[in-house]
């Protein structure tokens, strides 16, 4: 006979193998009781492991049984490579209609889903929106689940047909006006009095409230902006919209990453009146493009605007909120923004340094803590704009050379002047650069050096000699 080889495990290897063997899925289960961003962030093997256990919950995966589909949805992902990328799971959210309802066979990314909004809502709280009570993430950007929000205020009040705008040259925010079958009242911002900011023009719009009356159905602010355009004055546009009994929603694209502008959506909510504030997924949380959460103060006001969603969605802006925010946990979320505010102040003293260096200056808008912006007096505005194409093709991407232009940017029908400026006023040219989340030390270092080398030969090459044109390259790029 023949001798087996087992080894021998003591009593108190099983209890080990046990604890050790049951605790993920001990983890996943607390996950799914407490919906709550852990302290800590997970490790790959844990978001993997926690994925692959909420694909076996989806009825198309069970072992326990074997599945037959009778259906016509039926989870069914003929590509492996498509199947891996979405680790088994392939039935989005909602349910038949309901973007907010429970699917039965997939109750795996039926969980997901309510995770993602749960996860949502404390990252709002934690960015500093401390009384946000309703969180909802969608499966569309920014524009779009900002004209969702537009759509669920008209239903409840069909024969208001216009939205005061304050003007940002950012077309998505603009268009959702129209794609929602409403017409835009464009309101330019005004010059600071104390700075070089542009700010909202308060007295403009109470204008407008008083003119339109109950025709006004919202008044959208914008909070992230270029510079020299400052955020919305929120505050005083809330209490404006509750005296006059509008609607307002906040443009929060990029806002999340800027205690000042989470402060003044607290303050807002306190002495005046914001049914919906909308930020981007991808701006906020370094996750790829595809979602937008959509915050309110009541919980209540979240519903009308999940129900206006017409149908099933995408679970990858879900799938890829909860992931990054186990990934991260609160202290890496944390430790991101806290990054941003440190190096903001470092670029911000690096470009002011290059600035003073070359005779031109940042302009001064305290409000805005994300883009600044350097004036480019000393290029012809012919070429401000050919600098800026330069950049980008010294692997610069982001930067923008705005030039003062007389000609019209037309978005549908709408024309604007010095599109790109956030108003038709005449201004010296500029270029706008971003401190946003995720960036690093090394690449503001970079920057500085690429803009410096880059500004020199651009000038000794463009604007200065008539005898050394612009080389080939410089002469075909487009605007940047
Ligand atoms: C990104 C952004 C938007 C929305 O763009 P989407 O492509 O719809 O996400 C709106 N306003 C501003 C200021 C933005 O930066």
């Amino acid at each position: 006979m023949q001798k087996t080889m087992d080894a021998v495990f003591t009593a108190s290897d099983t209890q080990y193998l046990q604890h050790a063997a049951n605790y993920h899925v001990k983890l996943f289960w607390n996950l799914w009781k407490t919906r709550t961003i852990p302290e800590e962030g997970w490790n790959e093997a844990l978001l993997t492991g926690f994925m692959q256990w909420l694909a076996s919950i989806d009825s198309n995966n069970r072992v326990d049984i074997t599945p037959v589909g009778a259906g016509e949805r039926e989870g069914r992902v003929i590509c492996p490579l498509v199947n891996r990328m979405h680790f088994n799971m392939s039935h989005g959210v909602g349910r038949s209609g309901n973007v907010a309802d429970v699917q039965p066979k997939a109750l795996g990314s039926s969980m997901l889903s309510t995770i993602a909004n749960n996860f949502a809502l404390q990252a709002i709280k934690i960015a500093g929106v401390t009384s946000c009570k309703g969180a909802l993430v969608v499966p569309v950007a920014t524009g779009m689940a900002m004209m969702l929000c537009l759509s669920a205020f008209r239903k409840k009040n069909p024969t208001a047909t216009h939205v005061i705008w304050c003007r940002i040259d950012q077309k998505s925010c603009f268009k959702c006006i129209l794609t929602a079958g409403l017409i835009p009242l464009i309101v330019e911002p005004v010059r600071d009095a104390d700075s070089d900011a542009l700010v909202t023009n308060l007295k403009k719009i109470e204008e407008l409230l008083v003119e339109y009356k109950e025709k006004v159905l919202c008044v959208i602010t914008t909070t992230s902006c270029f510079a020299p355009r400052a955020p919305d004055s929120i505050v005083e546009v809330a209490k404006l919209c509750a005296e006059h009994k509008v609607n307002h929603l906040v443009n929060n694209a990029y806002g999340l990453q800027l205690k000042s502008i989470c402060e003044q959506l607290e303050e807002s909510n306190k002495v005046g009146h914001i049914d919906a504030f909308v930020q981007s997924t991808d701006k906020n949380f370094q996750i790829p493009v595809g979602g937008a959460i959509i915050g309110t103060f009541k919980k209540s006001h979240i519903e009308p605007i999940a129900k206006i969603y017409p149908g099933r969605a995408s679970a990858v802006p879900a799938r890829d909120l909860v992931l990054t925010l186990l990934f991260l946990g609160r202290k890496g979320l944390l430790e991101q923004f806290d990054r941003r505010v440190q190096l903001y102040t470092i670029l911000k003293e690096k470009l002011s340094h290059f600035a003073d260096s070359i005779g031109e200056q940042v302009l001064n808008v305290p409000q805005n803590g994300i883009s600044l912006a350097m004036t480019l007096e000393s290029i012809p505005r012919s070429k401000q704009t050919l600098f800026g194409s330069v950049l980008f093709n010294r692997g610069i991407t982001g930067a923008r050379a705005i030039s003062s232009n007389d000609y019209e940017t037309k978005v549908d029908e709408y024309k604007f002047t010095n599109f790109g400026a956030h108003s038709s006023e005449d201004h010296v040219g500029y270029l706008n650069v971003a401190c946003a989340i995720g960036m690093t030390e090394a690449e503001i270092s970079e920057l500085i050096n690429r803009l410096e080398v880059n500004y020199h030969r651009f000038i000794r090459k463009s604007c200065r000699s008539t005898e050394s044109p612009v080389d080939d390259e410089e002469n075909h790029l487009e605007h940047g």
